[in-house]
């Protein structure tokens, strides 16, 4: 099956999946590029995607130089000393963890002249080294609120890994209650084994890489 077949497929099983649990707004597709070939994100972008997420940085810029413009995602670990190259090259991170990233990704947006979009990163995993628990959440909430040059838009989490779906379930309803504290318009949790409990835990994001692309190369 090519990219283009597989994002047809996948839009209709969500638009299945949005009607059964009774939902009538859309859900975003961040398509994940990671150890993907460029050829095959070219072909995602001529098919219709429009945001894309990398979790490496070289990887990305090498990766971006050679695509069309789409709205880019930083969706890999935040390390502080990568934060000025991370805000110069995404338009939206969604990894902010911890309030020094907050600090590092706020001085660099402010020396680019730039309000950069970021998502906050929540732990709801054992399996997740990652993410703020959802109990600091509100604190690191107001922390990057502090930041002008920061533009809190909500929340993101990885689901633990597990083939037990009713723990899935539950650790989005546990994302789901903190991203009503945190506020925002974004829902970023689901990926291409989970994507279905997301949809019914409110997500407003999905960010699939294997469903699409299939598996990575590299
Ligand atoms: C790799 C990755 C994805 C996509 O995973 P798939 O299972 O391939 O859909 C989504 N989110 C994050 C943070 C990732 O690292």
């Amino acid at each position: 099956m090519t990219v283009a077949e597989r994002l047809v497929r996948i839009r209709a099983e969500l638009a299945e999946e949005l009607a059964a649990c009774g939902r009538a707004d859309g859900v975003r597709l961040l398509a994940v590029t990671k150890k993907q070939p460029v050829e095959r994100v070219a072909e995602a972008i001529a098919a219709g995607i429009d945001e894309i997420g990398e979790n490496y940085l070289q990887e990305a810029s090498a990766k971006f130089a050679l695509l069309p413009p789409v709205r880019t995602h930083f969706i890999g670990h935040l390390q502080t000393n990568k934060a000025k190259a991370i805000a110069a090259a995404f338009d939206v991170v969604q990894s902010v963890d911890r309030p020094e990233a907050a600090a590092a990704l706020a001085r660099a947006a402010e020396g680019l002249g730039k309000r950069l979009d970021v998502l906050l990163q929540l732990n709801i995993s054992p399996s997740e080294r990652h993410g703020v628990a959802p109990d600091e959440a509100e604190r690191l909430a107001a922390a990057i609120r502090g930041h002008a040059a920061l533009r809190l838009d909500g929340v993101m989490a990885i689901g633990p890994i597990t083939g037990d779906r009713a723990e899935i379930s539950r650790a989005f309803a546990l994302a789901a209650k903190t991203f009503g504290r945190v506020g925002g318009s974004t829902f970023s949790i689901g990926m291409s084994g989970d994507w279905r409990e997301a949809v019914r835990a409110g997500s407003t994001m999905l960010r699939i890489g294997t469903a699409l692309f299939g598996p990575r190369t590299a």
